[in-house]
């Protein structure tokens, strides 16, 4: 199990090279800009990644949400929608990959993933009840606490240690989640959300002995437990290459018993199921479906598009087949570790070992000088951008939002900055000009000046924050 992590496929398989499963049909030309014409774009966008037009953009590292490219599968699946406002033909083929993939028993299509999680948290949440989670998501710990719900963190400790090579850092630790049941009575928990991978701790994975244990201890005291199942197909190939016992097993085999340890999940279908838009949410609770599918008409849509086109769901429906593809997960994995490989070589610091679906740079190592209040990681995103018009996003203290009870800021102990590499979209050459822009600023760090916020929304601030650089 604790088999060294951080190592390109190509060691992998004896130093033989390999690639993509798939060849280029289509292409989209990518603009280039001048240092002026992004200090200009940079100024613009009060130096928040979020507020770039995207043909600003030369390389999109933003997000690998609703980035995937599609197949030439699903692009015929797309032409094959139901536009019938109720029962289209493309929800049940829907529902039927959900069932058979994930294995739960009902289905509920939302717009995308936060939309699931708003239904969840409003049907299973009360008032004054708390809701433990590994690490948090943004939009995830938002609807929760919308709710009426506290979140609590019980993810272990080495998750939060950029340096700790720990193989399944989005692990539970079960002595945190025993002591808040203890504390606040397993009656006002309802439910466990467990993240596979854990997009916040740098795409970690679960394991699935992790997954099993936190269901034995919560079953003691009739706790459910609900994934964020965004990447667990991504989760099921570490578990693969990592976990004894799997190696043998397809993906398909372990994402199914994974979700066997939960009674349902959330799921933005941006991320592992290779589309644009869409989502759902999955229970094996019945009294929960119907709730949920009463509230779903109110927020989404009628119960069978939830705000998705027909064709979006038949692109959904194939995306799902195509995400268990053990070669195309070990290509996707593997474009990550290939940009993980460059920067360990430069001595760039980043979050190891790397995880899923993106490389997390350690902005408090780039900039020693910078207090977390003068927003290290919102700096180094836009030195990267000012470089070469790649595109990474912040993720640290902008992004982890105010206490809502004194004000402050919350302070993660994580100052991040993250490169995620959207699905199919970008090749190995692209990756290089990444690391070769990353070394240049990380050459220019010590004369690098940080930020002071200038606008601050209220909700999910990071989205639409405007900065300004503090003067030399
Ligand atoms: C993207 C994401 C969500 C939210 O999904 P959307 O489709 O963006 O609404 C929830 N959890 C995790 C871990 C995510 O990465």
């Amino acid at each position: 199990m604790n088999q060294p992590v951080s190592r390109t496929m190509g060691q992998q398989f004896g130093r033989r090279s390999w690639a993509e499963p798939w060849k280029i049909k289509m292409v989209e030309p990518l603009t280039v800009t001048t240092r002026e014409e992004r200090q200009k774009a940079l100024e613009e966008a009060g130096y928040n990644t979020f507020l770039l037009r995207s043909e600003d953009v030369y390389i999109d590292l933003l997000t690998d949400s609703g980035t995937s490219a599609m197949s030439d599968r699903q692009w015929a699946g797309m032409m094959l929608g139901d536009e019938a406002y109720a029962g289209s033909r493309n929800f049940y083929h829907l529902e039927t990959a959900i069932q058979t993939y994930y294995g739960y028993k009902y289905v509920v299509p939302t717009h995308q993933g936060r939309g699931a999680e708003n239904l969840l948290s409003q049907a299973a949440i009360r008032l004054g009840d708390h809701v433990p989670g590994n690490m948090y998501f943004t939009t995830t710990r938002f609807h929760q606490e919308h709710a009426g719900a506290t979140f609590h963190d019980v993810i272990i400790d080495e998750a939060h240690d950029t340096a700790s090579l720990h193989p399944f850092k989005g692990n539970i630790d079960l002595d945190k989640l025993q002591r808040l049941i203890d504390q606040v009575g397993a009656d006002k928990i309802p439910y466990v959300c467990l993240a596979v991978t854990v997009n916040m701790a740098g795409g970690q994975p679960v394991s699935m002995a992790n997954a099993r244990a936190v269901r034995e201890l919560t079953a003691r005291y009739g706790i459910k437990i609900y994934l964020d199942a965004t990447r667990a197909v991504e989760n099921a190939l570490f578990i693969q290459e990592r976990e004894e016992g799997y190696s043998d097993k397809s993906l398909a085999e372990i994402l199914r018993e994974f979700c066997s340890y939960s009674d349902g999940a959330t799921m933005s279908g941006k991320k592992d199921h290779l589309v644009n838009i869409g989502g759902w949410l999955a229970t094996n609770d019945r009294e929960l479906f119907e709730e949920a599918r009463n509230l779903v008409v109110v927020y989404e849509g009628l119960h069978t598009y939830g705000g998705m086109a027909g064709r979006d769901m038949e692109a959904m429906a194939i995306g799902i087949e195509e995400s268990v593809n053990v070669d195309y997960m070990r290509s996707r994995i593997g474009q990550v570790r290939y940009l993980g490989d460059l920067l360990d070589q430069w001595g760039i610091p980043f979050m190891k070992p790397v995880g899923g679906h993106a490389i997390f740079l350690d902005a408090r190592a780039f900039y020693p000088q910078l207090e977390q209040d003068q927003f290290p990681a919102q700096t180094l995103a836009a030195e990267l951008y000012l470089d070469s018009g790649i595109r990474a996003m912040e993720r640290g203290i902008v992004s982890a939002g105010r206490d809502q009870v004194t004000g402050d800021h919350h302070r993660p102990k994580l100052e991040l900055t993250r490169l995620t590499i959207p699905r199919r979209v970008y090749t190995q050459a692209h990756m290089d000009v990444v690391a070769e822009s990353l070394k240049a600023v990380y050459e220019a760090r010590e004369s690098t000046r940080g930020l002071r916020m200038v606008y601050e929304p209220k909700y999910l601030r990071f989205f639409q924050a405007r900065f300004e650089r503090l003067p030399g």
